[in-house]
């Protein structure tokens, strides 16, 4: 049994009597201090971990204004904050002691938006993505584009004066924002915008915050001029934040380059009022491919001279990282397959005039003809038109980060001088030594970046719970700030000072330093805003934050060795928040983007393994261990003593696995994050494993063992399924499955039970001796089709028509005798079970297997399993059995079906639309391009819907716990593109079986499975 975990990290008493006060005065928001809600903020994409005393989640600009005033209050002197947005930044920026001001969650409005003047206003949780969504429909877009443009919020990009792709042409979020609200301690809410030199004069005479402000700053740039003009190096990617060479401009003068990059150290920013820029007309983009990186770096300065809109270069290690990716599946035509590829350019064009933008590529695309002949040129290359191909690129281009998380070992990539910039013409000459000193170090890496801006991503790989690692991030870091400024080049190109504001003072020299400590002391005199980021309050005893601040990996290296073998996943992800989408269309991750609290993300829910792991092996408990020993353990005498133990024993005050439970609880279990995550945190697996140890302790809810029962209960009410619908139609007993048992909305089985419907239309169940006995044409023939409980019990008609289509393709179809598949029981941690069960499957798999004849699943998620739960629990198999997807067969035998499809199709105009089973999606992303090649063999035109999860996930949606999360997943996206698609007299067609039963019980409509349509369509 595992121990209790009852004790809590401390709040600091300070930190205590301010959010008791906060509380007093009817604070608009969440104030949250449990360990788990400290946890989901205590990382960010960094390699630090920092662990706050609260979280506040203030619901309007007056409740940042309330808390800041009281922060402002003299007896609240010592309490510190740092306003946090997406959670992005990858050198800690938002990770600091004290309270954690979180303005994502709630500060989310856009508007108003004025299109004549050309400018929106937004609050700082506003998501770039979000944004650009609601802008599209009007033509414009915010220029400024970063990687994590699904989960960096507006706020943050302001405080980090982020940019990207397109920099050169667009710049930095500081040149996109006309006026920006600040709350400073003390509550103090000013609005910035550039004015003349006359008024910010007069302004600085004036006795407010905004007079001090002023003043200070005007000193600065006025009395430091010749320092400052020394310091900023014109390049495109210069030094950001408290940014005193931009403040005067001729006879205008503006905070805004101060305020923006200032990482949360001067006011907390509560709305912004941003520039809109026109969306072009038309797009071209170039894919051009090398045989090495340092060509593609060679080749900026020739892309530079046709003027594209952006330039941005990929590595051999990335696109190597990148072939084991799903994204790999949408790019792979455009880029080659070819191993020779060492490098890529995007070159993207845009513009409102088509005509004279295919001019420009054609110039181009002619000179790297001719380049093609060289031996030391580009080696191929692809101009992309369609959208959605240009879209792929890009998100490849994006995912750069997350799949060099991906690099296997136990050295993973991290990044503290991942995006220095020099001067772009010095850009592959700066690349040579960068990479001669990382490859004198022995260190492996991967390098991508904006080439015409000359800013450079590269995160090397070390293993931070090894502390020889961590001294050598230290000493890397000198070497490359050293050699960054050798080539007249900045160390903060893109992604922010944070625990690297220790070489502030260096880079800086001593007078520039000494402005913007003033600087920082006008905006924050008390220095309760991030303290020892950026700057200093001269006179203060506050020190600059070092790189050497608390590290995870020091806190991961505790966790016992079993633990971090098995939970890896939990350990390698690099939070770089991609799991935080907040596109609904998007399969990652349902549950994050329902709540939109960080704890119910894979990232949130990894982080609350890790310390789980890390404080059992401070009671000498390795879980890893323990789950190794239970999954072969077999006393249930053991088990059952255990059992009344804890049922009997006392109940702690407080356990911290129950904070896991909780974070765990409303993990839909969809797997997404296992194949969408460039790390494969699998959550769903880690879920099973804590189950499986918690459950040790603490009894389980009736539910689980009725979920994990129910295949084989199925297996007998399904033999009388209309006594068992009418009685689960009496209130009674669905009052007590829903507050007994945990149960709603339990689907009613189908009235023929499929054993009855195959016999009646003498459709052949697989008996070895029958088949033994069959002619060798006819066991060529045949196809064994493996039953799932959801169709077989549910929707027999589904299995009926699979095997129909079968017989009218020419094959003999046998149905394997129910058994049944155990997804249910790894969901909830019955380990043992499971293992035991998918030992016995497999072993009789592999028997049908050397029969020499296709096996093939109707329920995708249920057929996955066999492939990725089994080899979890029971290892590879080898020779591995494979049982395919149904429409992977039919897509291999599609030329039967080509065969049975009417002459006349062509002219129907009807048109297909496949909404996809999210694990399907993910783990098997070519599966649904299967169902198209088959449709498009039937003469049918299918299109896949971009839709993210539907929320049901098995039973997950009918546990009454869940069935309203389920239901607000399913209306996120589910609900308004089926309705879309049926207004405009589309066929909807649907392959899981839940995903059906979803749509059945919130929209009351029945929708086909694929194979349905085909074969009403192919019998005309
Ligand atoms: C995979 C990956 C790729 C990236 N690519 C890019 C890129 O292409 N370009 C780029 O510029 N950056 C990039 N970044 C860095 C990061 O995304 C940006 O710095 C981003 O702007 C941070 O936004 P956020 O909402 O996540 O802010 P957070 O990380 O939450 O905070 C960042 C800083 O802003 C401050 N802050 C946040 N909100 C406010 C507010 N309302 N008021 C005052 N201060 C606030 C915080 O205190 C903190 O100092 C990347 C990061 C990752 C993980
Ligand atoms: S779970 Fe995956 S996607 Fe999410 S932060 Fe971790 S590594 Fe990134
Ligand atoms: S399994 Fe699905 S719901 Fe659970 S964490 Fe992963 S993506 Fe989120």
């Amino acid at each position: 049994m595992i121990p209790i975990l009852d004790e809590q990290p401390g709040i600091r008493p300070e930190v205590l009597g301010y959010l008791e006060e906060l509380r007093s005065r009817d604070f608009d928001g969440q104030i949250e201090t449990h360990l788990a809600a400290r946890l989901a903020v205590a990382t960010d994409n960094s390699v630090y971990q920092v662990l706050p005393d609260a979280v506040v989640f203030p619901r309007s600009t007056a409740a940042v204004e309330q808390l800041a005033q009281l922060l402002g209050e003299d007896r609240h002197r010592q309490v510190t904050a740092v306003p946090r947005g997406g959670g992005t930044g990858t050198n800690g920026q938002a990770l600091a002691p004290g309270v954690v001001v979180d303005l994502s969650r709630h500060l989310r409005k856009i508007g108003p938006l004025d299109l004549e003047a050309g400018w929106v206003e937004v609050q700082p949780g506003v998501v770039l993505d979000e944004l650009n969504a609601y802008l599209k429909p009007h033509g414009f877009f915010f220029a400024p584009n970063l990687s994590p443009s699904n989960r960096a919020t507006l706020g943050g990009m302001v405080a980090t004066n982020a940019s990207g792709k397109g920099s050169r042409v667009y710049g930095r979020t500081a040149d996109h924002v006309r006026s920006v609200d600040l709350v400073l301690v003390g509550g103090t809410r000013l609005t910035l915008s550039e004015t003349t030199l006359e008024r910010a004069e007069h302004t600085a005479t004036i006795d407010a915050p905004l007079g001090r402000i002023t003043r200070t700053v005007l000193d600065s740039v006025c009395n430091h001029a010749r320092a400052i003009s020394q310091v900023w190096p014109d390049i495109p990617r210069s030094l950001t934040g408290y940014d005193l060479s931009s403040v005067l401009r001729q006879d205008r003068f503006s905070l805004i380059p101060v305020v923006c990059g200032s990482e949360g150290t001067l006011g907390f920013v509560v709305s912004a009022r941003l520039s809109l820029t026109p969306i072009a007309k038309a797009r071209r983009l170039l894919a051009i491919r090398y045989a090495s990186f340092e060509h593609a770096l060679g080749a900026a300065e020739l892309l530079v001279s046709s003027n594209p809109t952006a330039i941005e270069t990929i590595d051999d290690c990335v696109i190597d990282l990148a072939r084991k990716d799903a994204i790999w599946h949408k790019v792979s035509d455009l880029l080659g397959t070819g191993e020779e590829l060492g490098g890529v350019n995007l070159v993207e064009f845009t513009g409102n005039d088509a005509v004279a933008l295919d001019q420009r590529l054609e110039r181009l695309t002619k000179t790297l003809d001719a380049e093609l002949a060289r031996p030391d040129g580009c080696i191929g290359y692809q101009v992309v038109t369609e959208p959605r191909q240009m879209d792929a690129l890009w998100e490849l281009r994006k995912k750069g980060v997350g799949l060099l998380g991906a690099m296997r070992g136990q050295r993973r990539p991290v990044p503290f001088v991942e995006d220095t910039a020099v001067p772009p013409a010095r850009l592959a000459e700066y690349v040579r030594d960068f990479r001669a000193l990382l490859d004198g170090a022995g260190l492996k890496y991967g390098m991508f970046g904006h080439v015409d801006a000359g800013c450079l991503h590269v995160r090397p790989a070390l293993d931070l719970r090894d502390p020889e690692d961590e001294a050598r991030l230290r000493w890397l870091s000198d070497r490359v700030l050293s050699l960054v400024r050798h080539y007249g080049g900045v160390f903060w190109g893109e992604h922010g000072k944070g625990f690297r504001s220790e070489y502030v003072p260096e880079v800086f020299g001593a007078e520039v330093f000494a402005e913007l400590c003033r600087v920082k002391a006008a905006f924050d005199p008390t220095g309760q805003l991030n303290p020892g980021k950026l700057a200093v309050v001269p006179g203060s005893q506050q020190k600059l934050v070092s790189i050497d601040a608390p590290k995870r990996g020091a806190l991961d290296r505790q966790i016992p060795p079993a633990s971090q073998a098995r939970f890896d996943v939990a350990i390698y992800c690099n939070g770089n928040g991609q799991c935080f989408s907040t596109n609904p269309d998007q399969v990652m991750c349902p549950s994050s983007k329902l709540r939109r609290d960080r704890i119910h993300s894979p990232k949130g829910r990894a982080a609350l393994l890790r310390e789980w792991l890390r404080l059992l092996g401070k009671r000498g408990v390795d879980a890893g261990q323990r789950l190794a020993e239970l999954e072969i353990q077999s006393d249930p005498l053991l088990e059952w003593v255990d059992r009344f133990e804890a049922a009997t024993s006392a109940k702690p005050a407080y356990d911290y696995s129950h904070e896991v439970y909780q974070g765990l609880d409303g993990c839909l279990s969809c797997k997404a994050c296992a194949t969408d995550c460039p790390i494969n945190v699998d959550v769903a697996r880690m879920k099973s494993d804590f189950l499986a140890l918690y459950h040790q302790r603490y009894l389980r809810p009736l539910r689980d063992y009725f979920v994990a029962g129910l295949e084989w209960v199925l297996a007998i009410i399904g033999r009388l399924p209309r006594f068992f619908d009418w009685w689960m139609s009496i209130p009674l007993i669905k009052l007590a499955l829903e507050r007994q048992v945990g149960i709603v909305d339990a689907p009613r089985l189908a009235p023929k039970s499929l054993e009855r419907a195959l016999s009646e239309r003498g459709i052949e169940r697989f008996d070895t001796r029958e088949f033994a006995r069959a002619s060798e044409t006819k066991r060529k023939k045949t196809v064994l089709v493996l039953q799932d409980a959801f169709t077989t019990f549910y929707e027999p008609n589904v299995v009926l028509d699979a095997v129909e289509l079968m017989k009218m393709m020419g094959y003999r179809p046998m149905v394997v005798p129910y058994f049944a598949n155990g997804k249910a029981l790894h969901i909830k941690g019955f380990l043992r079970s499971f293992r035991r069960l998918a030992a016995r499957n497999r072993a009789f798999l592999h028997q049908l297997s050397a029969l020499g004849v296709p096996l093939v699943g109707i329920e995708p998620a249920v057929t996955l399993t066999y492939r990725d739960e089994y080899r979890q629990v029971l290892g590879e198999d080898s020779p591995p059995v494979r049982v395919e997807l149904l429409q992977d067969w039919l897509d291999e035998h599609r030329d039967q079906i080509e065969a049975l499809a009417p002459r006349d199709r062509a002219g129907s105009g009807q048109r297909y639309l496949l909404f996809g089973h999210c694990t399907e999606k993910t783990a098997e992303p070519a599966a649904q391009g299967a169902w198209q090649r088959v449709f498009a063999a039937a003469g049918l035109d299918l299109d896949l819907a971009e839709v993210g999860c539907c929320g049901m996930c098995g039973v997950f949606g009918h546990e009454a716990a869940h069935a309203e999360e389920s239901r607000g997943i399913y209306k996120m996206s589910w609900q308004p593109k089926l309705a879309a698609a049926k207004a405009s007299g589309t066929r909807v067609v649907v392959p899981g079986h839940s995903c059906r039963s979803q749509v059945h019980r919130v929209d009351d409509t029945i929708e086909q499975h694929p194979v349905q349509a085909l074969i009403e369509a192919l019998r005309g």
